[in-house]
């Protein structure tokens, strides 16, 4: 049957892009996998996962730990690195075959390369960046309650781009994160969205499942004399990166530090280090270039949910908050009793970050 991205009808399943490199498979498609568990457990459907790579069908089992119903492997010498073209060429073929209902891809820097260019080539539209998506307009009306001030009760929710054919809601920070914007991909499929890493809730992993996912290699076509691109050699970044993802505990600074940068990143250091946790930083922070890019949180840095986020110093402009307000306990720091971090800490202190870091690390030091 030809492929027409139109006849949405034929269109079913949730479907989740493996990201591997090297043989492992990033931290995000687990997020994802989780979440596409929700999405396809709401719409009474499958979910699979599209893996790609050279040597990477015992990456099956652990997609379906994490719930996962089938894996779609896709192996090939050519597709050992990641190139777009070949890449492209794949992701396109399977979904030429299957016809997934949604397909989503971690907003990596390969997710984010590879979903537009196959978006273009399936015909169909993309939202990128998501931090939120729902099937369900209950649910979605439950997120609108939880998460904005609009008034949902009296708002008409009865427009076919919310029920008809299960529209996929995708959420996204707009307009420099001043307000979330909701787009629906009505009438071509797959809906297709990249979702940033850290936002999507880790689910359970099960022995069982990984033991039962459905394993398939389905056919595909793949040239040597097709592909346009050679990869020489893969460089590895020299600088090490901070893990802000992973961590438990986050000690970022802002410009708070400002009037002794040197002694100010030194106390975060330190607070980190008896914390077990990392430095994180405000844009502002990284553009006066105190500190790294990798270090930065917020709308176009990382998001992260540690168990403890330590503010030092930084104001809680909406594009930073969006990036860090959903850590599990936040401490702030900030000398002005007005500045907005405290409307989402647990603990607020004011003080001069200076003065008040010393003795955090003093009392961490007598209950240890
Ligand atoms: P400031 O806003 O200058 O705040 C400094 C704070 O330190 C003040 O509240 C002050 O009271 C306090 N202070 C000063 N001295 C001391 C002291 N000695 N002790 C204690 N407190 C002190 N920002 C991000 O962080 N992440 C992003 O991803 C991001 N993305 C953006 C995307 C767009 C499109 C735009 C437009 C902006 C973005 N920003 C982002 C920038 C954001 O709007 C803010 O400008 C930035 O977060 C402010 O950083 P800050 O809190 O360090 O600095």
């Amino acid at each position: 049957m030809t492929f027409n991205s139109m006849n949405i009808e034929e269109f079913h399943d949730v479907w989740v892009f493996a990201e591997q490199r090297g043989g492992e498979l990033m931290p995000a498609v687990f997020e994802l996998i989780s979440e596409g568990r929700r999405l396809a457990d709401e719409m009474g459907c499958r979910l699979c996962a599209v893996l790609p790579g050279a040597d990477v069908k015992h990456l099956a089992e652990k997609l379906g730990g994490y719930g996962a119903d089938r894996v779609l492997v896709y192996e090939h010498e050519l597709l050992k690195d990641y190139r777009t073209e070949t890449y492209t060429e794949i992701i396109a073929q399977a979904v030429e075959a299957f016809k997934p209902e949604i397909l989503l891809f971690g907003a990596t820097n390969i997710g984010r390369d590879l979903a537009p260019r196959c978006a273009a080539r399936l015909h169909t539209g993309l939202c990128a960046d998501c931090t939120h998506l729902d099937v369900d307009t209950e649910g979605y009306k439950a997120f609108l309650r939880r998460e904005s001030s609009m008034d949902v009760d009296n708002t008409n929710f009865d427009s076919p781009l919310f029920d008809a054919h299960r529209n996929l809601k995708m959420t996204r920070p707009a307009f420099g994160g001043h307000l979330m914007a909701t787009i629906v991909c009505p009438r071509f499929r797959p809906a297709m969205a990249t979702v940033r890493p850290g936002v999507m809730k880790l689910g359970a992993y099960s022995e069982e499942k990984a033991k039962n996912v459905e394993v398939l290699a389905p056919d595909f076509r793949l040239a040597e004399g097709d592909v346009q691109t050679d990869v020489l050699e893969t460089v590895k970044s020299a600088l090490k990166q901070v893990d802000l993802i992973g961590a438990d505990a986050i000690v970022a600074v802002g410009q708070g530090i400002a009037k002794d940068v040197e002694k100010g990143l030194a106390l975060a250091q330190a607070l980190a280090d008896e914390l077990g946790g990392v430095l994180g930083a405000t844009r502002a922070v990284v553009d006066n270039g105190w500190l790294s890019a990798d270090h930065q949180v917020g709308q176009t840095g990382k998001t992260v949910r540690p168990k403890l986020y330590i503010a030092l110093g930084i104001s809680g402009a909406i594009q930073h908050k969006s990036g860090m307000q959903d850590s599990e306990y936040i401490i702030a720091v900030n000398r002005s009793d007005m500045a907005p971090i405290f409307e989402i800490a647990d603990i607020g202190i004011v003080g001069d970050l200076f003065d008040v870091v010393p003795k955090l690390i003093e009392e961490i030091r007598k209950e240890k």
